[in-house]
């Protein structure tokens, strides 16, 4: 009942979001830029659009005017009707586009400490796997628990992410790894998503790994995926995407292709975990059209031409490369300077990327992947919502887009990705409701 109400009251919040005006900006990084509606690449990737001493109204959850301070100031509209909005005076700080996280694992319920121990001293991704821990070990918990408890999980999960400027949430299944267990994962994302004032864009994972019960009868978990889950999850709308994992000690290309294909039969996008630890050929995936390729740390010369010439999106992860203390990051230079489009996102996750912090996924593209500051903002927004296919309503600030703004206590929009796990953040706006991080 009283997740009902909480329900009913954010979904009534959202529709009924009171206007807001942000003032007082020191840099609004508006990311308008050269007008072609695909993900930025190459030089365009750079193009933050900035604008000085700005002022942002945003109405009925719509960015619905931007300008300067000044202008605002004098708007009669503004003048006449100040006590029925709320101003958000932004000290001279930066604001831009709300996070799209577009690559998260939040349905889980333990941190993975055993797993993290191991690591330290010696063991790798894969003797741990072998060891029984990694991806299968979160299995239990999730099979175990009630779909409020998962729910609870996930709430905390886009909270944490809002509080360091996130405002879109891609969320998997993937550690249920049953028909029952990936069902209920996914009712608990649409549970604590009708809770968050953000939004949430599920992807079906049953083909994670597979469960330890089907070692022996892969084929017959394959034909699980495809012929339960997907017919479910397309029927009562639990996710817009599929995606797989293919990688050695998980499913191979022909694999992924036979999902796929299943995919494509219900009406669903299709994503993909990939080139991870050892190179696939990526184009046996290619009349499938995957929104997003992510990992890519393997990623080759043929592959990053074949990428260059297409709209799919290379997603890089390096908070996994960071957990897993990993030398070698994914080639992000090489492939922004081959015309691929890249997006930067957390991978949330309790094995390889426990962080919610796209603040600290910047800090770390722009150390170890030698991304500049305002390339890894526009791979981590507008990027990011092309990843999801949502560009047209996420990841820059225009009038007529959703209000998702994160307004950052720093001077300079570098400081961003500069102060390492630095909290900077101290409001985010998602769709027109704010949510303060800490006091301005
Ligand atoms: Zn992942």
């Amino acid at each position: 009942m009283a997740r009902t109400k909480t329900t009913k009251r954010t979904t009534r919040a959202r529709a009924t979001a009171p206007p807001i005006l942000l003032t007082n900006i020191g840099q609004l990084l508006t990311l308008r830029g050269s007008g072609s509606s695909g993900p930025r690449r190459g030089k365009d990737l750079s193009e933050a659009g900035i604008l000085g001493d700005a002022a942002v109204l945003c109405v009925g959850g719509k960015i619905v005017s931007i300008g300067s301070r000044r202008e605002a100031q004098r708007d009669a509209w503004l003048q006449k009707n100040k006590k029925n909005f709320q101003e958000i005076d932004c000290r001279g700080g930066v604001v831009l586009p709300g996070f799209v996280d577009s690559h998260t694992h939040p349905v889980f319920t333990h941190p993975r400490l055993v797993d993290f121990e191991k690591r330290i001293s010696g063991a790798s991704y894969e003797e741990i796997a072998e060891a029984g821990g990694g991806i299968r070990s979160s299995t239990d918990g999730v099979r175990k628990a009630t779909r409020q408890q998962l729910s609870g999980h996930v709430l905390h999960a886009l909270r944490e992410m809002a509080a360091q400027g996130t405002t879109t949430v891609e969320a998997k299944s993937g550690y249920g790894l049953s028909f029952e267990a990936e069902i209920k994962s996914l009712e608990s994302v649409r549970d604590a998503a009708k809770q968050w004032p953000g939004t949430v864009i599920s992807t079906l994972l049953g083909a994670h790994v597979v469960p330890a019960e089907f070692r022996e009868r892969r084929e017959e978990y394959v034909a699980l995926v495809r012929e339960k889950m997907i017919p479910e999850v397309a029927r009562r709308k639990l996710a817009g995407y599929v995606d797989v994992f293919c990688e050695r000690g998980a499913f191979t290309m022909e694999e992924t292709r036979r999902i796929f294909r299943a995919a494509r039969e219900y009406g669903l996008g299709t994503r993909i975990h990939v080139c991870q630890l050892s190179e696939s050929e990526l184009a046996p995936l290619g009349e499938f059209e995957p929104a997003s390729y992510d990992h890519m740390d393997c990623v080759g010369e043929k592959n990053i031409r074949a990428l260059s010439n297409s709209p799919a999106v290379a997603t890089l992860l390096p908070g996994a490369n960071y957990f897993l203390g990993v030398r070698q990051y994914p080639p992000a230079r090489k492939l922004i300077d081959a015309g691929v489009a890249v997006a930067l996102a957390t991978d949330y996750n309790p094995g390889t990327s426990p962080t919610a912090s796209m603040p600290f996924i910047l800090s770390v593209a722009c150390t170890q992947m030698k991304m500049s500051p305002a390339e890894a903002i526009v791979a981590a927004t507008y990027n990011g919502a092309c990843a999801l296919r949502m560009q047209d309503r996420k990841g820059t600030i225009e009038t007529g887009k959703d209000a998702d703004l994160a307004v950052f206590e720093v001077k300079d929009y570098r400081e961003i990705a500069y102060w390492v796990a630095g909290p900077a953040c101290a409001v985010t706006v998602l769709n027109g409701i704010p949510v303060s991080s800490r006091p301005l």
